[in-house]
C-alpha cells in the first residue's frame, strides 16, 4: 500500500487526489485546517458565480472514492507537522493555494480602511478568518486596485443591489452591510493601460449589465483601435467591452470608474483612509509603467488592494520569496515533499488551469512512489492525532455541515454558511 497526503482541499487538492485515486494499492489522505472542504471554490469564487462553484460535486466525486478520505480541521503546523506527514506517508503534496495577499507597499497602506482582497473576498465568502472584518462602507467612494479578475469580482460586489444577489450563497452578514452601504463611486485602478489588463471577457462583460451600476472608461485611455489586432482573442474580446464602456456611457446611480495609467502612491486620512493619491504613468518598450510626476486624489474610505496573492511560508520548507510559492523543481520541493497548483506556480490560471497542473503532479508521485516503503500512513497519522486530542472532521460530517446550510438558504439560494468554525462543528453534532 502506498500512502499519499494532500495538504488543502481546494480544486489543485482534489485535482491530485482524483489521479491518485484512479492507482492501485493507494490511500490518499485530503486534509484541510477548516472543518469545510474545496478551498477556493468555497471561499475565493465569487458567490455569484455558482456555475464557476459547481465543480465541487466533481471534487464531491474524488471525496468520495473508498480510498479518499477527508481529513478536516486538522492544521498542519500545529495539530501535526510537514515533517510529521513525510515520516507518515510516501508523498506529501502541499495543495495550499496562495491565501495571502502580496503586500500594498506605499504610505498609508496601515490605515483602517486598507484591505487586501484576500480578507475582502474572505468576508462576502464566509471565510471564518473574516467573517468580523466590517468593511467601512460608510463612504462614497471605494478604491479598487489592480487590473485583474479579482478587481472585477470585488467592483461588481460592491455595485450590486440586494436583489442581485438573489441565487448567490453571499453571506448573511456581507449582504446586509451592502445593502445599507453608501458606496457610490468604485474606481478600478490599473498601473497600466487597457491593453495590459488581467481581465477575462465574460467577468468584464457582466460589468455592463448591472442594475443600478455603469462601467466608465476615458476614450482617451485606449490605444488605436487597429492595435486590437495584435492581442490574443481573448483580450481583444475583454478590450472590445472597454471600448464599449467608453462608447456608450449610461447614467446610473453608481459608477465604476476603470482609471488606467493610474498607480497609487499614498493613500492619506485623518486616523483612516480618506483619500488615495495616484500617479499617472507613461509605458516603456517593455510595457512596464513608470510615474510621470502629475498626481490627483481620488476620494474612498474604503481601499481595496487586489494586486495578486501569496503562498504564506511553512517553517523547513523551501520557499521563494520573490514569487511567493514554495520553491520547487516542477513541483517536487524535497524527496518525498511536492506542491501543486497555486502553491507551485504562483497565482495564475483558472480553476481549469489546475486540473492537468493536479494529474501531472500524480504521475510524478506515482512514479516517484513505486509500490511505497511501508510507512505508517493513514493509520499512523490517526495514532498521532488521537494522541494529541485531535479529532478529523470527517466527509461524513461536512456532508451534515452541507445538509444544515442548504437547509438554512434563503429561497432560491443554494446555501446560507455557517461562518464560523464553531458554528460548523455544531452543525455536525445536531
Ligand atoms: P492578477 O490577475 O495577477 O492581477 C493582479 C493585478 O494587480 C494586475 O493588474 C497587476 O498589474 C496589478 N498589480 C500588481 N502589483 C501592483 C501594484 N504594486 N500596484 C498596482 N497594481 C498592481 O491577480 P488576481 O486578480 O488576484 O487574480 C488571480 C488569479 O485568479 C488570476 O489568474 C485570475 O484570472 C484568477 N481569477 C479568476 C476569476 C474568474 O475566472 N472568474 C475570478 C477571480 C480570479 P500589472 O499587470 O501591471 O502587474
Amino acid at each position: 500500500m502506498r500512502h499519499v497526503a494532500i495538504v488543502g482541499s481546494g480544486p489543485a487538492g482534489y485535482y491530485t487526489a482524483e489521479t491518485l485515486q484512479k492507482a492501485d494499492d493507494i490511500a490518499v489522505d485530503v486534509i484541510d485546517r477548516l472543518p469545510v472542504p474545496y478551498g477556493l471554490i468555497r471561499t475565493g469564487v465569487a458567490p455569484d458565480h455558482q456555475s464557476i462553484k459547481a465543480v465541487s460535486r466533481r471534487y464531491e466525486g474524488t471525496a468520495l472514492a473508498d480510498n479518499v478520505r477527508f481529513v478536516g480541521h486538522v492544521s498542519v503546523g500545529t495539530d501535526v507537522s510537514i515533517g510529521e506527514l513525510v515520516e507518515l506517508y510516501d508523498a506529501v503534496v502541499l495543495a495550499t493555494g496562495a491565501p495571502n495577499d502580496r503586500p500594498l507597499d506605499i504610505p498609508g497602506a496601515d490605515l483602517p480602511g486598507v484591505i487586501g482582497s484576500a480578507a475582502f473576498v474572505g468576508w462576502y465568502n464566509g471565510h471564518p478568518d473574516f467573517a468580523d472584518l466590517n468593511p467601512p462602507l460608510g463612504a462614497a467612494g471605494v478604491a479598487v486596485i489592480g487590473n485583474g479578475n479579482v478587481a472585477l469580482d470585488v467592483a461588481r460586489i460592491l455595485a450590486k443591489t440586494p436583489q442581485e444577489f438573489g441565487g448567490s450563497d453571499i453571506v448573511a452578514h456581507a449582504r446586509d452591510q451592502l445593502a445599507a452601504s453608501a458606496v457610490r463611486h468604485v474606481h478600478i485602478l490599473g498601473r497600466r493601460g487597457p491593453h495590459q489588463i488581467a481581465m477575462t471577457p465574460k467577468e468584464l462583460g457582466e460589468l455592463g449589465h448591472l442594475e443600478r451600476a455603469s462601467p466608465r472608461v476615458d476614450p482617451a485611455d485606449l490605444p488605436p483601435e487597429g492595435d486590437d489586432a495584435l492581442l490574443e482573442p481573448g483580450m481583444r474580446k475583454s478590450v472590445t467591452h472597454l471600448r464599449s464602456f467608453a462608447a456608450n456611457p449610461v447614467a446610473k446611480p453608481v459608477t465604476i470608474d476603470f482609471d488606467f495609467f493610474a498607480m497609487p502612491v499614498a493613500i492619506e486620512g485623518d486616523g483612516h483612509a480618506e483619500r488615495i493619491i495616484v500617479e499617472r504613468t507613461t509605458l516603456d518598450a517593455e510595457l512596464r509603467s513608470h510615474g510621470t510626476g502629475e498626481t490627483y486624489a481620488i476620494d474612498a474610505g474604503l481601499v481595496i488592494s487586489c494586486i495578486g496573492y501569496q503562498t504564506p511560508p511553512i517553517p523547513g520548507v523551501p520557499y521563494e520569496h520573490g514569487r511567493g510559492r514554495f520553491a520547487n523543481d516542477d513541483g517536487r520541493i524535497l524527496p518525498g515533499l511536492y506542491c501543486v497548483g497555486w502553491a507551485r506556480r504562483g497565482p495564475s490560471g483558472t480553476i481549469g488551469t489546475n486540473k492537468p497542473d493536479g494529474a501531472r503532479i500524480a504521475e510524478m508521485v506515482l512514479e516517484d512512489v513505486g509500490r511505497g516503503a511501508g510507512k505508517a500512513g493513514r493509520p499512523g497519522l490517526d495514532t498521532l492525532l488521537a494522541s494529541r486530542g485531535v479529532t478529523p472532521v470527517t466527509f461524513a460530517d461536512w456532508r451534515r455541515i452541507e445538509a444544515a446550510e442548504v437547509a438554512a438558504a434563503l429561497d432560491g439560494n443554494p446555501r446560507e454558511k455557517f461562518v464560523s468554525v464553531e458554528a460548523m462543528l455544531e452543525a455536525i453534532e445536531r
